[in-house]
């Protein structure tokens, strides 16, 4: 039995990394890899990103940027922001991956590891404008940077960025958290060199949203064309990936898909269309290794059926499969099992 495939199309990843760097420019895009890039895999990713000459990599943690590392063939920045351990901060330096750091005590322990190691910390301060997320509070952002620099004068640290992230609720609210931002900015810049990366924008604000954008823009979905829920289409942005799953049989006007739930499909997507050889037709039912869509004329086993993709086939994006379940684009994608084999396809 055939199994369902993730066909990964590399050449509408470096379009698209394309279309988001002139869309964005002077702001250097940083393409967000987490989650094994979005489900569709790390590797195959940062080969990919490589290849069109993205200079920035984004993982949420030191494991994902030490494998971005082991990847990529030239020097490239790397930044992890989640708060890591001490092993984890020690494998960070010898890989010379940025680090951003939002709390006080990481902050500490990241200057302790560089002083014992004698590398020098690449760090990004991260400020709260908001999503109390992790984050130095605005009240105390100023010692923060005073313990940077100081570190920074030891020669333990370089104060190469100051970060935030959007809540993308409201304009309203992301214009008062830039605010909030730019002051970080400002204050840290009054104490000596103005750090190189200032990053607080994703995919939707850094795309709609040019005023909002720092010298960086951390971009994860838009480069793999997935826009957001809800959101409008974006122009020369297209999926990277489609899931397929060959026809098992025909009984009657139903034809059996192999793709069900255990692969990661959701069962609640039950009535969304998909892709055959006749067009659109609607995806009746989502079981547990199989599932059922309404037949076309002619249809046989082995027939390819997909599920969603760039919509040439008549099925649908992964992100309005989405929206049909209330939830984010990344989400159908990101839920995929192992079981849905990952193929190159350029
Ligand atoms: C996921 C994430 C991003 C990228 O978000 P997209 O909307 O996928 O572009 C950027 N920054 C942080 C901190 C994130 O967690």
């Amino acid at each position: 039995m055939k199994r369902p495939e993730l066909r990964l199309h590399g050449a509408r990843l470096r379009e698209n990394i394309d279309a988001v760097r002139e869309r964005i420019a002077p702001s250097a895009l940083m393409i967000v890899m987490k989650d094994d890039a979005y489900g569709h895999g790390l590797t195959w990713a940062v080969e990919n990103a490589e290849r069109a000459g993205v200079e920035w990599y984004g993982s949420y943690d030191v494991r994902g940027g030490v494998e971005i590392r082991r990847v990529l063939e030239r020097p490239a920045r790397i930044f992890a922001w989640a708060t890591s351990t001490d092993e984890e901060v020690d494998q960070a330096l010898e890989q010379g991956i940025d680090l951003g750091v939002g709390t006080r005590e990481y902050l500490q322990r990241v200057i302790a590891r560089a002083a014992a190691s004698g590398r020098r910390a690449r760090v990004h301060l991260k400020i709260d404008t908001g999503l109390h997320r992790n984050g130095m509070l605005p009240g105390e952002w100023r010692e923060a940077v005073d313990v940077v620099r100081t570190a920074e004068r030891a020669g333990h640290v370089e104060f190469a960025g100051v970060w935030s992230h959007l809540a993308e609720a409201s304009d309203a609210e992301d214009d008062e958290a830039q605010e909030v931002f730019l002051t970080a900015v400002r204050e840290a810049s009054a104490t000596g060199d103005e750090p190189e990366a200032l990053h607080l924008t994703a995919s939707a604000a850094s795309w709609w949203r040019p005023e909002l954008r720092g010298s960086v823009s951390r971009i994860g979905a838009f480069c793999y064309g997935i826009r957001s829920a809800d959101g409008p289409e974006l122009d020369g942005l297209v999926p990277v990936a489609e899931l397929t799953a060959y026809v098992q049989s025909v009984e009657g006007d139903a034809a059996v898909i192999g793709i069900g739930s255990f692969d990661g499909l959701p069962s609640t997507l039950a009535g969304a269309t998909v892709g055959t050889p006749a067009g659109t037709r609607v995806l009746r039912t989502v079981g547990p290794v199989s599932s059922v869509v309404e037949a076309w004329p002619g249809a046989q086993e082995g027939d390819l059926v997909h599920v969603f993709g760039g919509g040439e086939h008549g099925e649908s994006s992964a992100t309005a499969l989405a929206e049909r379940i209330d939830t984010v684009g990344e989400e159908i994608l990101t839920r995929l099992t192992s079981r849905a084999r990952r193929v190159v396809v350029d």
